[in-house]
Formats: structure tokens, sequence, C-alpha cells
């Protein structure tokens, strides 16, 4: 156990100097700034290891997602609000894009699509829930959208629609969907079991949870997905769509706001438990 522990913790040290001349390579001065934005996940790049890395894009300061195996190259991009920003490490580690992924339909999610399309990569497919159809096709219509501070071009279909439980790889890497309502009807997270890690979109944040005040949230789903997150195990890590990286842990022991959505969760168990029991009893008398 020792051992495993003193290798893994040689291996971060090595990949976080890797990383830093990497990017002193590239980019001068912001060495640590770049460091702390990438993750590096697996044994080795000649076994093939999984790099996540996220740029802050958009107005609304959103986690853009860079995600590529190292062993065949392959990579996606996962939330879409500037795709151009994402370019540099995708050619840094040799990463060629194959496909986007969303975790919903919000404007700041979505709205670098119509520009990644135009100007290079043509024939990506993007892949989205079907439940965030009507937010998808209505994007003019949201914040920033409809008071015309955000100018966003119309948006083409999506090739491809995610259904939880379904698995998607990227390269030797393998996620699988989870479906998260709550924030939207269509909210997805993508884990990563074998590697450990959430991509979790607005669903759970560090120290917060995702907004259900719309009027298309549902508070009840929130709290259903959340419950199903926290039964990963505690050292997975949280890739939110806002904000810092966080852990499963972490958020079980000190979020507030996670702590009530869940609390209520069990409460609604309760209450159905209850009627499901009386239910029986008077099918019993009859
Ligand atoms: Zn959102």
């Amino acid at each position: 156990m020792a051992v495993r522990q003193a290798k893994a913790a040689l291996h971060r040290r090595l990949m976080s100097t890797f990383l830093n001349r990497q990017h002193r390579r590239y980019n001068g001065g912001k060495a640590e700034w770049w460091a702390e934005r990438t993750f590096c996940f697996g044994r080795g790049f000649g076994e093939g290891q999984a790099i996540l890395s996220y740029e802050i894009v958009t107005p609304f300061q959103m986690n853009q997602y860079l995600l590529g195996c190292t062993k065949t190259g392959r990579a996606c991009l996962i939330d879409t609000g500037d795709a151009n920003a994402s370019l540099e490490t995708a050619k840094r580690f040799g990463f060629s894009i194959k496909f986007l992924l969303q975790t919903h339909a919000h404007l700041e999610n979505v709205m670098g699509l119509p520009d990644i399309r135009r100007t290079f990569l043509h024939d990506v497919p993007m892949y989205i829930h079907r439940a965030d159809s009507p937010l998808y096709e209505s994007l003019q219509n949201q914040h920033g959208g409809k008071t015309g501070i955000m100018r966003v071009d119309k948006l083409s279909p999506p090739e491809n629609y995610l259904e939880d439980q379904q698995c998607i790889t990227v390269g030797d890497v393998e996620l699988k969907i989870l479906h998260t309502p709550g924030h939207t009807p269509g909210h997805v997270s993508f884990y990563c079991e074998a590697h450990g890690f959430l991509i979790g979109g607005d669903l759970l944040f560090n120290g917060n949870i995702g907004r259900t005040d719309l009027h298309y949230c549902n508070k009840s789903a929130m709290n259903q997905s959340l419950r199903r997150v926290m039964n990963l195990p505690d050292e997975t890590k949280v890739f939110p769509a806002h904000m810092m990286p966080t852990t499963i842990g972490k958020e079980r022991r000190s979020n507030p706001f996670l702590a009530r959505a869940l609390e209520n969760e069990d409460r609604c168990n309760e209450l159905q438990l209850q009627r499901d029991r009386s239910v029986r009893g008077i099918e019993c008398t009859v």
C-alpha cells in the first residue's frame, strides 16, 4: 500500500513538472495558471492516460473542458462556450477533437457551437440529451440572449442524443452518461469510473448546487440527481461548469445547500414509503 502511494506521489510530481515545462515552452510565465487547470489520470503516456483540461470562457465564466486520451490522440470538448480557447491545449498534447458533448443547453454551454462549426470543426458531431431540445431550439429566449447582450447565431440540430447509462469512449477513456435532471430537464453528467472523476455541469458546485428557480427547473428531480451522484465514492473528483473542481467527499462534509437537498430527498422518500405502506394496508383489509 505504502509503495503504491509513494509511486502515485512520484507520478503526480513528475506530471506536474512535465506540465509546467510544457507550458513554459509555449507560454512563458503562465505555467502555474495552466498547470492548475490540467489534470492527468492513469499511469503514464506509454500506457495511455486521460488528460482533462479546462478554460474559463464566456462572460458567464464557464469551465469548458477538453478531455483527451494520450494513447490514441482522440479528444472531445465538453460544453462549448468558446472552442478556440481549448485549441492550444489540444495542439500541445497532439489531440484531435472528434466530438462535442453538452451537459445541458444553457446559453453559455452551447454558444460556441456556431463558431466551432464555421471555422474549423465543420463535421464534428455534437451530443446532447433529447429532453433539452426545447431549450436548445429557443436559445435567444434565454438569459443574455433575450436581453440582446449576447448575440448567438442559430444552432444546427444535434447529430446525436445522449441517454442515461450510455457509454461513450474518448480513445481509451470511457465515460458513462448519468441523466441528472433538475437544473434543466435534459441535464447530464459524465462519469469516468476508471479514473474516478465526474464532469457535472451545473449539478454540483464547490460549496453550492445548480439553480432551480427557472420555470423549466424541477427541484425534486434536482434532489434525486444530487442523491444519485452522492452514491459515488468520496474520492471522486468533481469538475463543475463553474468555479473550482472539488470532490464528492468534500461536498458531502461541507456543502450546506447539498445537505438541505439530500434532507428533502430523504423526507420525500420517507413520505412515499408511508404512502406505499398505507396503500398496501388498505389492500390487505379489502
Ligand atoms: Zn446551466
